[in-house]
């Protein structure tokens, strides 16, 4: 076909563990499809983190392109470097955290599932801010800012008139942290008011745990807190398949980063084991950001096929295909 294409620098972060084979896998799949259905071509600015370093060359690259997938970086547990990923979304104010979940397989319900979590993503528990008072006892700080409860809770409404969605609900416990779930609920009450074509619905976050269990068609768009938002997420994730097919976009005034919901699972890693459809579901939703619908389409649909038949499905799905197998086998579906 054609044999001129627009170029378009995005930044690739490989990430450790399963990283680079998820990542890789969705590299070559975004390549296809766009060779396919775009006149688009990506030049891939491509990334290693050692060691918790991250170089200013990738500081350059992220702000020049401002758009980037990032594989899972493992974050170490009760002791060394901050996290990473937590790291990037505070220094680049990436406050929000969306993330979709939707029944592409078979799963124990027969209800639909498709809803999307907005989990504010600079602050709450994730500020990182600890006091050691003695040996014996340590205090953490939850932050909340009117400022960035107000950005998460516009997105969620700008995403429901976006969708035409007749209602959003907060998780909050309120109930208890008076003043700073207190503060968040009552910022997206003020937001909600400009928007009267979506109904409100306020959620306990406990109570939100058993509801998504119980009854998860009940959702479609969920506004929370950082820390409920991980967690919930995590749920949801494991209603539709587990966390092998949960993708999630990091957004900015003017940056958006694009990684799996999972980690680094470093139980499966260099095994060629791991699901990447999380991961090349991120890369979709850059797609979309980017304005390729018709890529991020046939994407979407590949994948659809491909996971629709038991054998041809990743082993966490129960599946026998490696990465590579499946990666092949959503190539050939494109
Ligand atoms: P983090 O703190 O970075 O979120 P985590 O402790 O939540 O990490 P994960 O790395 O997300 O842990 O892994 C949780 C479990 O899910 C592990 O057993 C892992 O093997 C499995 N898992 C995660 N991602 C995938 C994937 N893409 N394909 C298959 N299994 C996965
Ligand atoms: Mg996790």
């Amino acid at each position: 076909h054609q044999n001129w294409r627009f170029i378009v620098k995005i930044t690739l972060i490989k990430g450790d563990g399963i990283g680079p084979e998820v990542s890789g896998s969705t590299r070559s799949i975004i390549d296809a499809a766009l060779e396919l259905h775009s006149d688009l071509k990506i030049d891939w600015e491509v990334f290693n983190i050692v060691d918790g370093q991250l170089s200013e060359a990738l500081f350059k690259s992220l702000e020049t392109n401002k758009v980037a997938i990032k594989g899972p970086i493992t974050t170490p547990i009760g002791f060394g470097f901050k996290s990473i990923n937590v790291f990037l979304r505070q220094k680049y104010n990436l406050y929000a955290n969306v993330r979709p979940i939707k029944k592409i397989i078979p799963t124990r319900y027969d209800e639909s599932i498709d809803l999307v979590i907005f989990r504010e993503n600079t602050e709450g528990l994730y500020a990182g801010i600890e006091h050691v008072i003695s040996e014996d006892h340590i205090v953490a700080e939850k932050v909340t800012t009117r400022s960035a409860s107000m950005k998460i809770a516009t997105a969620a409404f700008e995403h429901a008139l976006k969708l035409n969605a007749s209602k959003i609900t907060v998780v909050h416990k309120a109930n208890i942290l008076k003043q700073c779930d207190g503060l968040f609920l009552e910022t997206v009450r003020a937001v909600a008011k400009k928007y009267p074509t979506v109904e409100l619905v306020e959620m306990i976050v406990d109570n939100t745990a058993m509801q998504m269990v119980m009854k998860p068609s009940q959702f479609g768009i969920i506004v929370t807190t950082n820390l409920y938002g991980d967690i919930l997420s995590d749920l949801a994730a494991g209603l539709i398949g587990g966390l092998g097919l949960a993708p999630s976009a990091n957004i900015g005034e003017d940056m958006a980063i694009f990684e799996p919901v999972h980690g680094s699972a470093p139980d499966i890693a260099g095994q060629n084991l791991a699901n990447p459809t999380a991961c090349i579901l991120s890369g979709v939703l850059m797609l979309e950001h980017l304005g390729e619908m018709k890529a991020a389409q046939a994407i979407t649909q590949a994948i659809t096929a491909v996971l629709d038949h038991a054998d041809t499905r990743t082993k966490d799905l129960g599946g026998t295909l490696t990465t590579s197998e499946f990666t092949d086998a959503v190539i050939k579906r494109l």
